[in-house]
C-alpha cells in the first residue's frame, strides 16, 4: 500500500462508529463506557478530554470499572475528540437515551430536558441516568434547518 497523506474529518469518525455500532451496539457501548484512569499530565492536555472519575460514578452508577482512588479517567471519545482540538471539548459525542434508575422509564416525554442526576419526574425514588448510546452525532456540524409543521 502507497504512503500517502490522509485527511481525517469528524464526520469520518463518526460514520466509522455508526458502522461499528450497527454490527455489534453491545461491545461498542461497552467500549464508549469503558473508562481508564489517568494522570494529571494526560488530564492537562490542551485537546484530549479527560473526565473526572466521581463524574463518571455519578453517570454509569452500575457499569464504572474504575479503582476507588482514580482522580481523572479517560475514554475513547475523549481521546478521539483530542484530535480534532476546540472549543467546547470536540464534536464527537455519543446519543444517549435517559432513564429512570428506580421505575425504567424511558423515551417518554416527561424526561425531555432531563439531565444525568436530575429527579426523575414519574416516580418518587428515582434518579434520571444516562441509558444506552442510540447514535453517535458531530456537536459541530450546523443544525440543519427544521422542517416546517403544518
Ligand atoms: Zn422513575
Amino acid at each position: 500500500m502507497d504512503k500517502k497523506l490522509i485527511s481525517v474529518t469528524a464526520d469520518d469518525v463518526i460514520r466509522v462508529l455508526k458502522e461499528a455500532f450497527d454490527l455489534d451496539p453491545t461491545a461498542i457501548q461497552i467500549l464508549i463506557d469503558h473508562r481508564v484512569p489517568c494522570n494529571e499530565a494526560l488530564a492537562d492536555h490542551p485537546t484530549i478530554q479527560v473526565g473526572t472519575a466521581e463524574n463518571w460514578r455519578k453517570y454509569r452508577p452500575k457499569s464504572h470499572n474504575l479503582p476507588k482512588n482514580a482522580v481523572h479517567t479517560i475514554g475513547l471519545l475523549g481521546l478521539l475528540n483530542g484530535v480534532f482540538g476546540k472549543p467546547d471539548g470536540g464534536p464527537i459525542a455519543g446519543a444517549y437515551d435517559f432513564i429512570c434508575d428506580f421505575c425504567g422509564a424511558t423515551n417518554v416525554p416527561e424526561l425531555d430536558g432531563k439531565r444525568s442526576g436530575d429527579d426523575c419526574p414519574l416516580c418518587v425514588n428515582g434518579t434520571i441516568r444516562l441509558g444506552p448510546i442510540f447514535d453517535f452525532k458531530n456537536l459541530w456540524a450546523p443544525e440543519k434547518p427544521k422542517e416546517d409543521k403544518e
